[in-house]
């Protein structure tokens, strides 16, 4: 429907985890797009290809984005660049939050992701650590240096969080409903293009479509309702969801975003332990603690899918 660029191998794979469906009685499936195949993996993928086509189609010879400085998006985006001949500019913060640092080691600002960022050419500006606004705003200065300096650039929110993000997600929903049936389906939450095209691809039928938020703020719900405006207007349809269609869950944050928690910590190694296959510490291992735990609890049930988004780079950081 929109303009493509080849970037991931999809469908990417769906399988089941006996080991630990056994342990926790649940029917559990899990969704590789830690395979994609694309520059090690991760949800950014998706959204990239449309995004880099829409780039393309613009002219832009740069583009800018913003980010945590262990970013999975910006690293996705860099290879996607790299493909296209584009420079790749990035405003990262090791820490950036809402209502101040908090006292917890987070992530080093050197490995894991950096150094792939490095290596693909991406040019990485790193600030002292500050607000989310704070970061758009260096994010915007150095746009608005590359304009005077004569470039064309094409600008992209953090995480990729477009409404073609989300329609590469309402496309991916699709993938999986041709893969199998489930009564959950449950993944990390940020930035909202994952969930909001999940949701959307899923309305209306019995399958439960839960996140995981990586972000403590409760408001990131109305963020996604907007989005879903947002990409109903890009497919021209009529009925968007509103903040109260999205399902879910702030209780496996841990200390803050960014910061890894004990419980996704755990949850790692039991992955990495019964079925050989790595979480992340921000995202996806965080996401499985909460899946587990409310699978013990009884509230999530019968035939699961856990939709593993990457960040697998981030276990070097
Ligand atoms: C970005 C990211 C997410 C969250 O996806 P959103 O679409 O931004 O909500 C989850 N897991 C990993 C590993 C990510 O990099």
């Amino acid at each position: 429907m929109f303009p493509k660029a080849h970037l991931i191998q999809a469908p990417t794979p769906l399988h089941r985890l006996d080991r630990i469906s056994a342990d926790l009685g649940l029917d559990l499936w899990i969704k590789r797009d830690d395979l994609t195949g694309f520059a090690m993996g991760g949800n950014k993928g998706r959204k990239l290809e449309y995004q880099i086509a829409e780039v393309l189609r613009t002219g832009a010879e740069v583009v800018v984005t913003c980010g945590a400085v262990q970013s999975n998006y910006i690293r996705q985006l860099g290879a996607a660049c790299a493909m296209h001949g584009l420079r790749c500019v990035a405003a990262a913060m090791r820490l950036p939050y809402e209502y101040g640092p908090g006292d917890y080691p987070g992530l080093s600002d050197q490995g894991g992701n950096v150094v792939l960022d490095d290596i693909l050419g991406v040019e990485l500006h790193v600030y002292e650590d500050g607000t989310w606004e704070r970061l758009y705003e260096h994010a915007a200065i150095l746009a608005q240096k590359e304009r005077l300096q004569g470039a064309k650039v094409h600008e992209i929110p953090i995480g990729g969080s477009s409404p073609l993000g989300a329609y590469a997600f309402l496309e991916a929903g699709r993938e999986l409903q041709k893969q199998g049936e489930f009564d959950w389906i449950v993944f990390a939450s940020s930035s909202g293009s994952t969930q909001t095209g999940l949701t959307h691809a899923y309305a209306g039928t019995a399958t439960k479509v839960l996140g995981i938020a990586s972000d403590p703020e409760p408001e990131i719900a109305a963020d996604f309702a907007e989005l879903s405006i947002g990409l109903m207007e890009l497919i021209g349809a009529e009925k968007a969801l509103r903040a109260d269609d999205f399902l879910m869950n702030f209780d496996y944050v841990g200390p803050a975003y960014g910061i890894p928690s004990p419980e996704g910590t755990e949850a790692i190694q039991l992955m990495a332990r019964r079925e050989g296959i790595f979480l992340d510490p921000i995202y996806s291992g965080k996401a499985f603690a909460g899946l587990m735990s409310l699978a013990q609890k009884g509230e999530v049930k019968g035939k699961v899918c856990f939709w593993h988004t990457g960040g697998v780079p981030v276990l070097f950081a």
